[in-house]
């Protein structure tokens, strides 16, 4: 069982700083409207996930605007967090035979001098880590937030991708880099692609793209094997889960794979089996990019952009009736749908690692109807450090909250104002 004991933060968001010892149980953080609440769920996913779960950028998270702060002498003056950067650090403690305690920390910078530009530092236990996933899976966590509704219903592709790609990273760290070396080798094609002045390409241009497809072709089949593979895994999961969820009055839905670029023979959907697509290797799957992109390349030189890739592909539920779900499931099994999606998501967590993750509930009570809080809360690990925000909290919801606890420990209130941190009860 993973636990954070202590976090610090300095200059994060709206939050100038802060020491929180949180408590091992639940942990109910209130607030009303834009104090900071998401941020520090943001601050702990972050470190879980070597990113954010709502900015690609990680300067964004450094606070904007100066703050008053007091000199040694006393004076009042202001300080910049944009030159000091932004300090992210905790303690998480893994309970097993034996209890290992890890240090993760994460600095985000202006680069050092002459530079343009940001950095980001990542310590384990006070030592400089080269790649971020040196960190994944140091920290265990599964989070629920109401922006997760979207994952069907109005959400982007890329919101999906995002979710699946950190899902399959908790599981599978060397997915962070893989896709880091892939969003690298995208970037250097697609800005030649952009700065092309005919669709004719000269020897030089040629031969570069050609080097660039095959880089490209090899991250490619490495990030979608790692996707499949963790799909796979997922949907007996996820089948029951929702199973759990609908009292299994409704037939299971199925979860499918689009494979951008390529004719629908890899759409999950149409013919190839998910299982099937699972079983492809990364060396079957760059073979198979290596031809397309080969095949492509006039068309990209055309529109300026590489055509494809994982960075197009998208994942669909369909109902057991055969309808798309983001198009004809009603509310109600929306929501039952991203739930069993995210219950799925924490049981393969869970039975991967032989512990259990931290939760962290975004503001995911007021989205949803009672009925499904109680079905959230009932599925969720009872022994589980739980992090929940709300603007307001009702004697219901609390009592419920209170079958979360091991061993009906009492809730742990905290109130975030203008990103500080009080302890209510
Ligand atoms: P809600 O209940 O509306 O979800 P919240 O308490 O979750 O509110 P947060 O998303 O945590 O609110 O944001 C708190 C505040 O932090 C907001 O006013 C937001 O504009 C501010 N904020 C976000 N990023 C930064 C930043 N880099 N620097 C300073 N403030 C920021
Ligand atoms: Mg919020």
């Amino acid at each position: 069982m993973a636990i954070v004991t202590q976090v610090h933060l300095k200059n994060f968001r709206n939050i100038p700083e802060l020491n929180w010892d949180c408590s091992p149980h639940c942990n109910l953080i209130l607030g009303q409207n834009a104090q900071g609440k998401t941020n520090l769920l943001e601050a702990l996913y972050f470190l879980s996930n070597t990113k954010s779960n709502r900015s690609s950028q990680d300067f964004e998270l450094v606070t904007a605007g100066e703050l008053p702060c007091t000199t040694p002498a006393g004076s009042e003056t202001t300080r910049n967090p944009k030159t000091e950067g932004c300090l992210i650090q905790a303690n998480v403690q893994r309970l097993g035979v034996h209890t290992v305690s890890t240090q993760l920390e994460a600095k985000i910078l202006p680069a050092t001098q002459g530079k343009s530009g940001w950095r980001t530092q990542f310590r384990l236990n006070q030592n400089p880590v080269k790649n971020r996933s040196q960190l994944l899976g140091q920290f265990p966590t599964v989070s629920f937030y109401s922006t997760d509704l979207l994952l069907l219903r109005g959400g982007l592709p890329q919101h999906r991708r995002h979710w699946l790609d950190a899902a399959t990273a908790q599981l599978s760290p060397l997915h962070i880099t893989h896709l880091a070396n892939f969003q690298k080798v995208l970037q250097h094609k697609n800005h030649l692609l952009r700065h092309l002045h005919s669709p004719h390409l000269s020897a030089d241009q040629q031969a570069v793209l050609e080097v660039l497809n095959t880089q490209l072709a090899t991250s490619m089949g490495l990030v979608i094997a790692g996707r499949l593979r963790y799909l796979e895994a997922l949907v007996p999961h996820f089948e029951a889960s929702y199973a759990q969820l609908c009292a299994e009055v409704e037939t299971s839905p199925s979860i499918h794979y689009k494979v951008a670029g390529f004719s629908k023979v890899f759409t999950t959907k149409t013919t190839a089996s998910l299982a099937h697509l699972a079983s492809l290797t990364p060396q079957a799957w760059e073979g198979l990019y290596h031809d397309r992109l080969a095949q492509t390349l006039g068309l990209e030189c055309q529109r300026q952009q590489c055509q494809t890739g994982p960075h197009r592909d998208d994942i669909s539920v369909e109902l057991g009736t055969g309808l798309l779900a983001n198009r004809f499931a009603s509310q109600g099994q929306q929501r039952s749908l991203v739930l069993a999606l995210k219950l799925a998501e924490l049981a393969l967590l869970e039975g991967h690692l032989q512990e259990t993750p931290v939760l962290l509930l975004d503001d995911v009570m007021a989205e949803l109807d009672p009925i499904r809080q109680q079905q959230l809360l009932h599925h969720l690990p009872k022994q589980a450090q739980v992090f929940i925000t709300t603007t307001h909290w009702e004697g219901d919801a609390t009592a419920l909250l209170q079958t979360l606890l091991r061993d009906n420990s009492p809730l742990t209130v905290w109130e975030v104002r203008q990103g500080q941190l009080t302890l209510k009860t």
